[in-house]
């Protein structure tokens, strides 16, 4: 142990700080980092790990990147923070610019807020203000799919999937909502019409009390790691357009370049009325997100009675995040960030695919920079987690899933290195 970590240290927070996802009886250990730089986290021990995670999503140009540095350095010297109620900014226009030209079509408005789960409790309460306006006090239901996840708060959570979401834990208090199946064909076959109608059934039951409709665009992150058929948010679209239902895109994972667009609806080249976007959006540097809306929308809240749309958080628009937000977002434009995510992905298809013979694996599957080895039992997590360090790189899988979604700055060398690590330490489960 070098000085930075007294043993002392890792048993106070054993006992003391909640991780994520994790009991204070027995928690499994967590390894200490103390710096980290491009593509690489430093361990206490001196030794470099390879970051197949980009931190949940978040760390797209890698860590201590120079650009967002220097952009966070300059705005510091300014002002770190000032209220939004009132006061506006430079870094703040700026960064709402640079989202309404990126954002599909039609996304016009930006709410600014401090996290994914925020972000998605502002989406939603927009839509029931949206109606609540208009004087239909009836569509006030969410309709999703099974198999998502939009965060932890508890709007968000009552939209997650109802059986591995937090549903049992909280019901009674969460309020209750209508699931579709998760759609059931992928992303590379052919599109299968019948795949919708799970979809169809909800919306028929369901349409004259449904707000909106929310699901994750063409990947299914946390609830599952799926990628399904664009032709299923055509046909979505198309619905939520004849039956009067808004369409919300949870965004706040597949935003900013993973899927090989800049956002997975570009896949299915539709917009939303509403979009979550969050995670990558300041390049993994600050908590910040953003809720985007049509013109219908912010016109339907603001034509009635309050008039004002009722949400604002303390820290909203927080110019640091904002700074280091339009620094991320300029260096992905500068950076033919496609062809990085194209290369990857053909790099993963390479490299994985291998692990489809193994007889652990269930399925491999992969899209833009994102590679998943689904397998067939859950991994035993204390042990897979320290073999993936001793192997030298940094993968944190859940359930039976073993996944990377490497920053896009990794060399084609460290991405090798990065896959016979995954797939030999698959091996050994
Ligand atoms: C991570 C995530 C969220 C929640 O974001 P937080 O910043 O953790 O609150 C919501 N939706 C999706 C799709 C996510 O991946």
């Amino acid at each position: 142990m070098s000085e930075q970590f007294k043993s002392s240290d890792l048993v106070f927070d054993r006992d003391h700080i909640w991780h994520p996802y994790t009991s204070m009886h027995n928690p499994l250990p967590v390894f200490p980092v103390v710096s980290a730089d491009g593509v690489r986290l430093k361990l206490d021990s001196g030794q470099d790990i390879i970051d197949g995670m980009s931190s949940w999503w978040c760390a797209v140009h890698g860590y201590n990147h120079p650009v967002l540095n220097e952009a966070i350095q300059s705005q510091l010297k300014q002002m770190s923070h000032v209220m939004f109620g009132g006061i506006t900014h430079q870094p703040a226009i700026e960064l709402a610019k640079l989202l309404v030209a990126i954002s599909p079509k039609g996304m016009e408005k930006v709410f600014f807020s401090d996290s994914g789960s925020v972000s998605v409790e502002v989406a939603m309460k927009m839509a029931l203000q949206y109606w609540f306006t208009k004087g239909n006090r009836a569509k006030n239901k969410f309709l999703s799919i099974r198999s998502g996840y939009h965060g932890d708060t508890f709007n968000a959570m009552s939209v997650c999937d109802p059986v591995t979401g937090m549903h049992e834990i909280f019901s009674g208090v969460l309020p209750i909502n209508y699931f579709a199946e998760s759609p059931n064909c992928g992303f590379y076959e052919d599109w299968d019409p019948n795949s919708f109608q799970s979809m169809q059934n909800q919306i028929d039951m369901h349409h004259e009390e449904l707000a909106a409709i929310i699901l994750e665009p063409i990947v299914q992150g946390a609830g599952g790691m799926k990628f399904y058929h664009p032709q299923y948010l055509v046909e979505l679209r198309r619905a939520c357009d004849k039956y009067n239902i808004l369409l919300i895109l949870d965004e706040i994972a597949t935003g900013f370049g993973r899927t090989g667009k800049f956002f997975a609806c570009e896949h299915a080249n539709i917009s939303p009325d509403i979009m979550c976007v969050g995670k990558a959006i300041t390049g993994g540097y600050l908590s910040f997100a953003a809720t985007l809306t049509s013109q219908k929308i912010s016109d339907g809240i603001s034509a009635g009675v309050p008039g004002c749309f009722m949400h604002g958080p303390t820290f909203m628009g927080n110019p640091l995040a904002c700074a280091v937000g339009v620094a991320s977002i300029n260096l992905l434009l500068k950076s033919s960030f496609l062809e990085k995510v194209n290369r990857i992905e053909k790099q993963l298809i390479l490299n994985l695919s291998k692990a489809k013979e193994l007889k652990q694996v269930k399925n491999v599957r992969i899209l833009g920079a994102i590679g998943v080895i689904e397998m067939k039992e859950p991994v035993n997590m204390a042990l897979i987690q320290k073999q993936f360090v001793e192997n030298g790189v940094w993968v944190r899988p859940f359930g039976k899933l073993v996944y990377i979604m490497p920053p896009f700055i990794i060399t084609n060398e460290d991405l090798s290195f990065l896959c016979q690590a995954l797939v030999k330490v698959v091996a050994m489960q």
